[in-house]
């Protein structure tokens, strides 16, 4: 478009247009071409206005991807050690256990097994405060004297819950 505007000038500039028709027209040609120049200008300019808004967008977006990856690495890092320790911790918990079970009378380590199936993973409570803290209920005063009376020995059990009671200085006894 250029290119035929400049020989449209060249033509005009040469003298060897003389009809003044031809003259004319030449001239409207070079108006418009301008005009349609500027137009093109025009949008080549919001083209590329719009390219480098996309290039920022698209530069915020890498960024904000870069974040909540480094953040999901770092949940990722933390959840990992923490399996490590729980890991850790039921290891040393399961030798310990593994440790009083094998104190404890055959028996007695039945029952308690047994219980602790029925009675959501507790199968003994401290008796605390006259206070069954497996059930959370208080026993009542005919209970309180049968724990009194029983021997250091028998195995005592919660009227309400059934779990083993475990009498210690703090059962209010
Ligand atoms: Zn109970």
């Amino acid at each position: 478009m250029r290119q035929r505007a400049t020989r449209d000038q060249q033509r005009l500039d040469s003298g060897t247009v003389t009809s003044p028709k031809d003259l004319e027209s030449i001239q409207r040609e070079i108006v418009s071409l301008a005009k349609r120049q500027g137009d093109l200008e025009d949008v080549v300019l919001e083209v590329m206005e719009r390219r480098e808004s996309a290039q920022e967008r698209v530069a915020e977006l890498t960024d904000r991807v870069a974040a909540v990856q480094a953040k999901a690495d770092d949940a990722t890092a933390r959840r990992d050690a923490a399996t490590s320790e729980i890991d850790g911790e039921t290891t040393t918990i399961t030798k310990e256990r593994e440790l009083v079970a094998a104190s404890v009378p055959a028996d007695l380590l039945k029952l308690y097994d047994k219980l602790r199936a029925q009675q959501g993973g507790v199968g003994a409570a401290r008796l605390y405060q006259r206070r069954c803290e497996g059930c959370r209920l208080e026993l009542n005063i005919t209970e309180v004297n049968d724990v009194k009376a029983a021997s250091r020995d028998t195995v005592l059990r919660c009227e309400n819950c059934h779990r083993i009671l475990v009498r210690t200085a703090d059962s209010g006894l």
